[in-house]
C-alpha cells in the first residue's frame, strides 16, 4: 500500500510539470477493473490499462493486485518501456509489456483489457478454430480473431506470460488491426479508442465465446459477415455509454455495501 503523503508528493510533482492525468479518466479507470470483475471477465488475474490524457507516451495500470479491490490510490503511472514513473515501492504487474507495447505499436488506443476469462481459453487452442462473431454485440470480433502463439517467438519452454518487451511487441504486432487477439493457452487481450469501449467489448467477447461454445454444441453454426460484423459495430457501439453507465453504478452500489 502507498503511503498517502508519497501519492500527494508524486501528484505535486505530475502537475508541476503539466502533467497531471484527468481526475475522472482515473475514477474511470478504478471503476473499469471493478466492472471487469463484476462481470466475471478478470478474477485475481488480468488488468485494464488507460493511457495518459495528457501525455500519449504514458499510461496507467493498477499495481499487481486483484482488479475487484482496486481504489485511486493502487494507479500506478508507466513509460512506454513499461518502466513505473514511481511505483512508490509497489509492485507491479509481470505482463504491463501487453500494454506498453501496444500503446506503442497502436497510437489510436486508449484502453487495453488483459484477461483469461474462461470462455475465451478453449477456443484459442483448438486447430482451424477461432473466436468469430456470432451476434449483434459483438461484431467487433469480426470473421475470426487472430491467435498470438508464443512459441513462433520464444520456443516451446516459456510460462505463457508477456514479461517483457520483446513479447509484449510480439503481441502487438498479431493486432494488425483487430480489436482482440487472443493469446494460446493464456486468454486474450482486447483494444479500444476508450477504456468505456474496452470494458463493453470484454465483456462481450466473453459472452460470445459462450455462445459459441453453445451453439457450436448444437450444430453448424451461421456467424455474422464481415458487412454484418462492422454495421452491429457501427449501430451498437454509439451506445456504449448506457451499458457504462449501468455497470458502473452497480459496481459502486456493490462496494458501498
Ligand atoms: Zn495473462
Amino acid at each position: 500500500m502507498c503511503p498517502p503523503d508519497r501519492i500527494a508528493v508524486h501528484a505535486a510533482d505530475t502537475a508541476a510539470a503539466g502533467a497531471a492525468p484527468s481526475p475522472s479518466m482515473i475514477a474511470d479507470l478504478v471503476a473499469a477493473n471493478h466492472i471487469l470483475f463484476d462481470q466475471g471477465v478478470v478474477d485475481a488475474f488480468g488488468h485494464v490499462s488507460v493511457r495518459h490524457d495528457k501525455r500519449p507516451d504514458r499510461f496507467f495500470l493498477a499495481r499487481n493486485m486483484a482488479p475487484g479491490n482496486v481504489t485511486a490510490a493502487d494507479i500506478v503511472e508507466f513509460d512506454l518501456d513499461g518502466n513505473p514513473v514511481d511505483a512508490a515501492g509497489r509492485r507491479v504487474y509481470l505482463e504491463r509489456f501487453i500494454h506498453s507495447e501496444i500503446f506503442r505499436a497502436r497510437p489510436d488506443v486508449v484502453s487495453v483489457i488483459h484477461s483469461h476469462s474462461h470462455n475465451i481459453v478453449p477456443l484459442s487452442v483448438v486447430q482451424g478454430v477461432k473466436l468469430r462473431a456470432i451476434f449483434h454485440m459483438a461484431g467487433f470480433i469480426g470473421e475470426g480473431a487472430p491467435v498470438f502463439e508464443i512459441r513462433d517467438t520464444a520456443g516451446h519452454g516459456t510460462d505463457l506470460l508477456i514479461s517483457d518487451a520483446t513479447l509484449g511487441r510480439a503481441l502487438a504486432a498479431k493486432f494488425g488491426d483487430a480489436e482482440i487477439v487472443l493469446m494460446r493457452g493464456h486468454g486474450s487481450t482486447v483494444v479500444a479508442s476508450s477504456v468505456q469501449l474496452a470494458v463493453y467489448r470484454a465483456v462481450y467477447a466473453e459472452l460470445n465465446a459462450r455462445y459459441q461454445l453453445q451453439a457450436s454444441a448444437l450444430g453448424e453454426v451461421t456467424y455474422l459477415t464481415a458487412d454484418e460484423g462492422r454495421a452491429c459495430t457501427n449501430r451498437v457501439e454509439g451506445q456504449v455509454q448506457r451499458p457504462w453507465d449501468f455497470w458502473k453504478a452497480e459496481a459502486a452500489k456493490r462496494r458501498a455495501a
